[in-house]
């Protein structure tokens, strides 16, 4: 059985029309978008971050699990943050413009027999976007397995770790935060302006907040540069290197189980009631 390599691009079409043979093979799309991150981060953070956290988890995967091969696809970069473009060097793209995107990449995937796709979103304001697009190739592909995590570190044992770990207050994590920092802070030290990070957190209340992976009831979201000065939304100034560390490993962790469970699902390919010809039971 032919192993991939960890990068979807570096194989040649040969090797790949024979990957495409293997049915537990799992395509990782990490998901981003370049936006300000307070005037300590560079406007990389989510491109970076979820690309560190996807790879690791596709070489953690492949290293770990047998049966199942899973491939890094080139990230998608550019997601959705329209509320975003008071600060510069954001980029945006327009919400359809970006299901469309990657419902495109699925589709192409899906021609060649790589139907096992896993979107891993590092950007908030994306999730709903990578939700549709997976559905979407679930139903333009009946038999695909296609899946989309709407942040990382959103299950039990990360909710935790992060809870055990953390310094700052409710409202310390959201954006860059005690925790995009920590995790910029365990990737690449040099890129981060420690001197220059300051705290903000918004007004929240019972009905209107947000910290990391939750928000309050009732979504609200106007231009961002009404809800902070900087950018920041969050405490960045306890980040550190060692709980970056942490979180990382965490968030690898999370999404091998999630390539896991892409890798092993059944089909759903369902059935099309409309055909007359179909036994079906009467129950009796
Ligand atoms: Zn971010």
């Amino acid at each position: 059985m032919i192993e991939p390599r960890t990068d979807y691009g570096s194989h040649t079409w040969l090797e790949l029309r024979e990957l495409a043979q293997r049915d537990d093979v799992v395509v990782v799309i990490p998901a981003a978008t370049l936006e300000d991150h307070g005037y300590h981060l560079p406007i990389d953070t989510d491109v970076r971050l979820i690309e560190a956290i996807a790879r690791g988890a596709v070489e953690r995967f492949n290293a770990e699990s047998t049966p199942g091969a899973a491939m890094l696809f080139p990230t998608a970069v550019h997601g959705y943050t329209p509320h975003h473009m008071d600060f510069p060097g954001t980029v945006s793209l327009r919400w359809n413009v970006f299901v469309e995107s990657l419902l495109d990449c699925g589709r192409s995937l899906c021609r060649h027999g790589f139907d096992r796709i896993l979107i891993l979103n590092g950007h908030g304001s994306n999730a709903p976007l990578v939700d549709i697009a997976a559905r979407l190739i679930n139903v333009e592909h009946r038999a695909a397995v296609a899946m989309a995590s709407t942040l990382y570190l959103t299950t039990p044992e990360s909710v935790e770790s992060l809870a055990a770990e953390r310094s700052s207050e409710a409202g310390g994590m959201s954006h860059a935060c005690e925790l995009e920092t920590s995790l910029y802070l365990a990737l690449a030290p040099e890129q981060v302006q420690m001197d220059k990070a300051v705290k903000e957190i918004p007004d929240w209340n019972e009905n209107v907040w947000s910290d990391w992976p939750g928000a309050g009831p009732l979504s609200y979201m106007p231009h961002w540069s009404g809800l902070t000065e900087s950018g920041v939304m969050g405490d960045p100034t306890v980040a550190t290197a060692e709980k970056g560390r942490v979180w990382l490993k965490r968030a690898r962790a999370e999404a091998a189980g999630f390539i896991a469970e892409a890798a092993s699902r059944p089909r759903a390919p369902g059935a099309d009631h409309h055909q007359t010809d179909r036994r079906v039971s009467s129950g009796r």
